[in-house]
């Protein structure tokens, strides 16, 4: 098994991803996500929510419809621009992306050379709200959450009396009939986006793109992505996209390659600009030092929680020898990591006084398990693969020494330490 596939079965086994609709045979590109992958969904988005908020003021936070209508969609440009081209094997009949294969060699999959003229292949998915059916009705799930973000510009400045430079951001599902969607969460049909979109003056741009590249840059190794495996690609001009003069990706090394996680895009005035022209409203801003108005330029920084899932996963996904016993262990920062520590009685009889700290601490807010089933050793196995950084032992010499046993996920070294300190204990090893 590669890598990936055995994250793909980890995730399966212990809860995190399962395939949407699994018993129905699943959906293509598109995945549920269970009890531990929705905690540590969670904290991938507090996490990116307490960068964006620490890094620079003021910042605002809008929550938008996932439906957009016809105009919205065409004023950015979506409905002309936003899609991949498509050819077909007329001999296996299988379908690519053509930009994903080579069009001079023969089919991957049946070794023939039979390709289809190449089309485009519009990626929103487009329905239709009410009863009617007409051109008039249609509506696309959104593509991007950072529209949303730039249709309500005026309403979030006027109503919340902020001055430029400001953000806003979003957390929020975003969907793109993929191709062909692969590499499990990586491209995705629906998938979830965390996007900020930076409005400053246009002579701002070149002192705020940098400033964001280096903050975004430094939330990876504050969430304990491995440095090495982070890279800066800056965009070459014919891979920009059609609202981009300048883009930066960072760069995530997965098992099947390097390849975009987070873009950082300067967007001009692109996107206010189309949608004044097309809404017919003013979303020029007054500047009281030039005593002009302009329409303000934006620097986005867009990244997917489910492609930053996988890469936290592949990252953290480690495989050792313990006493001569191999071990999965998912090595998350303990900041990211999905259950905090795990309450452990070394045997059933000493379950009572265990289960009252867990309960305490549990009631203080801490994400913490309580185990009391098979033996402490396979309890600490099945801790490591979930990635649980603590484990908290108590034993027959707990009651007399009023001590418990911690051991570290990474290290397996352990020690004593008094019941008192549990919770400051914790506390240390969630800064780390
Ligand atoms: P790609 O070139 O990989 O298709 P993109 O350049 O189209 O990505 P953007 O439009 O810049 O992607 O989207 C911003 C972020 O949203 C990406 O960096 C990625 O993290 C995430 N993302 C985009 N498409 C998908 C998808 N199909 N599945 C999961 N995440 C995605």
């Amino acid at each position: 098994m590669n890598q990936l596939d055995k994250i793909v079965a980890l995730c399966k086994r212990r809860g995190f991803v399962y395939q949407a609709a699994e018993i129905y045979g699943g959906l293509n590109g598109v995945y549920d996500f269970g009890p531990l992958g929705t905690l540590l969904k969670r904290n991938i988005k507090d996490a990116w929510m307490q960068s964006i908020f620490t890094t620079q003021q003021p910042m605002l936070l809008v929550d938008g419809a996932i439906l957009g209508n016809h105009a919205m969609w065409e004023a950015s440009g979506h409905t002309q621009n936003f899609s991949d081209p498509l050819v077909d094997c007329t001999n296996c009949k299988r379908r690519f992306r053509a930009d994903d294969i080579d069009l001079d060699a023969n089919c991957p999959v049946c070794g023939k050379k039979a390709w289809t003229e190449i089309r485009q292949f519009q990626l929103m998915f487009q329905t239709n709200l009410g009863a009617a059916t007409d051109s008039s009705s249609i509506a696309y799930l959104r593509p991007e959450t950072a529209q949303s973000i730039f249709v309500q510009f005026k309403n979030v400045m006027s109503t919340n009396r902020v001055k430029i430079p400001f953000g806003i951001a979003q957390i929020g599902k975003a969907f793109r009939n993929e191709i062909t969607p692969k590499q499990f969460l990586f491209r995705m049909r629906e998938f979830e986006q965390m996007e900020m979109e930076w409005f400053c003056k246009p002579e701002q741009v070149d002192t705020f793109f940098p400033l964001w590249l280096k903050a975004r840059t430094a939330f990876y190794d504050h969430i304990g992505i491995k440095k090495e495996n982070i890279t800066l690609r800056e965009h070459e001009s014919d891979e920009l996209s059609h609202y981009s003069s300048r883009t930066t990706d960072i760069e995530y090394t997965f098992p099947f390659g390097q390849k975009e996680l987070e873009g950082i895009a300067d967007r001009g005035n692109f996107d206010l600009t189309q949608h004044s022209k097309h809404s017919g409203k003013d979303l020029s801003v007054y500047d009281d030092e030039t005593k002009q108005s302009y329409i303000p330029h934006v620097v986005e920084c867009s990244v997917g929680v489910d492609r930053l899932f996988l890469a936290l996963l592949c990252d953290a996904y480690t495989e050792d020898t313990i006493e001569g016993e191999t071990r999965t262990v998912l090595k998350l920062s303990p900041r990211i990591a999905p259950i905090k520590a795990a309450f452990l009685p070394l045997v059933k009889k000493l379950s009572e006084p265990m289960h009252a700290l867990y309960k305490d601490i549990t009631a203080k807010g801490y994400m913490v398990e309580f185990d009391e089933s098979g033996s402490v050793g396979k309890r600490y196995r099945r801790q490591d693969e979930i990635g649980t950084p603590l484990c908290f032992t108590y034993d027959f010499e707990s009651e007399n020494d009023t001590c418990v046993t911690v051991r570290n996920r990474d290290t397996t070294q352990q020690e004593r330490i008094s019941i008192d300190s549990i919770e400051s204990y914790l506390q240390a090893a969630l800064k780390q």
